[in-house]
């Protein structure tokens, strides 16, 4: 009898890394390699790593010592963003047997032969970012109640502080006949919840000479998918169109997560980002006419080069003066090969703390009046997984995270529940 080779994963970062983490999994098992755990002794382990920022390279390098310490003889392979910006960086570490760049993360059993045959120390297999062309597709099950669908990469846009265009390459997506077809295979699955993840999602179709709202409109007809969920998406890309195409649609959530990055003009043009606070205030207000209930998430970076105290104060005020339900706080922190190298003024770290301690208290704020207005209302749940205190969790429609003690048969379904905001956070009773 041969034995099955056994393979760990371990995923940092966005949705997209984990929708594609799960989709070389399932390469890998129709190659004859076995799924476990990371924590596991295993022969391989493949670590699908970030470089979002400084503390992102850490912890992949920390994740990577991990599987080194804990199988010294296994073959260590490492894909994802951080191995295509820094391959050289990642090959010094211990343990690593196969670093692979952008076109050949999809390709791992192949290399796995090449890296054998040689006998070599370390397989490195980069690119340039120019080369990747591909659109790979890839969606994750192993939440069993949500699915990530990956229906765009790259990005074509040139934030100043942004590494992902290097690392991910130009704007491409899936065909949405693609997507559908995927969309089916996943409520094959059982999968209740879809969320459609990509970097630029509003970009979808520009490889296909689609748009994304059409490819909401097909989704919206995929029998068995009951909610779906739109990741991130860019304001000046969020359209009228798609707002009230979500409002009266079957299965798109009211639920929005859209980034911002700083709520002062000064600094966004800085970043070269494309709206202006005014443009982003009149979509967050448009949505909020057809979709009065709508969860409303918003991402900001604090301390990017260029951001005075004056300008942080306004970027707090225009934040804090929004109807929005929370943020999404990333401390800003020094990329190789960005033009946010050379802005002035520098933000000292310590600022760059002080201020993500106070954009985290104004998410608490924001937060916890929104989900305070849901107290004593009916919404829709979709149970997920049960807690060790023997509640069950799920989110709501509006994206509110309730505790329910429940039987198991309430698993994966969406039922109506009666919400109560307590201390203890929202508890849910099935009506
Ligand atoms: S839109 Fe800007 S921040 Fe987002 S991935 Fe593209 S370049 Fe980066």
């Amino acid at each position: 009898m041969v034995t099955q080779k056994t393979v760990g994963y371990y995923t940092l970062g966005c949705k997209l890394n984990y929708a594609e983490t799960d989709a070389i999994a399932r390469t890998m098992e129709t190659e004859g390699y076995a799924r476990v755990k990371f924590s596991e002794v295993a022969d391989y382990y493949v670590i699908n790593t970030c470089s979002v920022t400084e503390a992102a390279n850490k912890k992949s390098r920390y994740m990577i010592r991990k599987a080194y310490a804990r199988s010294p003889q296994a073959t260590i392979i490492i894909v994802g963003c951080y191995a295509q910006l820094k391959p050289d960086e990642i090959q010094k570490i211990p343990g690593v047997s196969l670093v692979l760049g952008a076109l050949d993360k999809f390709n791992i059993p192949d290399k796995i032969k090449e890296f054998e045959q040689l006998g070599s120390q370390t397989l490195i297999s980069s690119c340039e970012i120019s080369q990747v062309s591909l659109f790979e597709s890839s969606y994750s099950l192993e939440e069993r109640t949500r699915s990530f669908l990956k229906v765009q990469d790259g990005c074509d846009y040139n934030c100043s502080y942004c590494t992902i265009p290097q690392a991910r390459g130009k704007s491409r997506n899936a065909t949405i006949a693609h997507c559908v077809s995927q969309a089916q295979d996943i409520a094959q699955a059982g999968v209740k919840e879809i969320v459609l993840t990509g970097i630029n999602i509003g970009d979808f179709g520009r490889t296909t000479g689609e748009t994304f709202l059409e490819l909401l409109q097909q989704l919206d007809t995929v029998q068995g998918i009951e909610r779906i969920r739109i990741s991130s998406i860019e304001p000046n890309l969020l359209s009228s169109e798609i707002i009230q195409f979500v409002a009266q649609s079957r299965v798109c959530m009211p639920h929005f997560h859209i980034p911002l990055q700083a709520g002062s003009n000064a600094v966004l043009a800085l970043m070269r980002r494309r709206y202006t606070t005014e443009l982003f205030a009149h979509k967050i207000n448009e949505i909020l006419r057809y979709i009065p209930h709508a969860a409303i998430g918003v991402d900001v970076i604090v301390g990017t080069p260029g951001e005075t105290d004056e300008l942080f104060e306004q970027s707090y005020q225009f934040l804090a003066s929004l109807p929005i339900s929370y943020l999404h706080v990333f401390t800003y922190s020094e990329r190789d090969n960005t033009d946010a190298l050379n802005i002035e003024p520098k933000v000292p770290t310590h600022i760059r703390h002080t201020r993500s301690i106070a954009m985290h208290e104004l998410s608490e704020q924001l937060h916890a009046s929104y989900v305070a207005r849901f107290s004593s209302t009916i919404r829709p749940v979709l149970f997920e997984s049960k807690q060790k205190n023997g509640m069950f969790t799920g989110y709501t429609d509006t994206y509110i995270k309730v505790s329910a003690r429940i039987s198991e048969q309430y698993k994966n379904t969406i039922v109506p529940v009666f919400l109560d905001y307590t201390a203890h956070g929202m508890i849910g009773t099935i009506v």
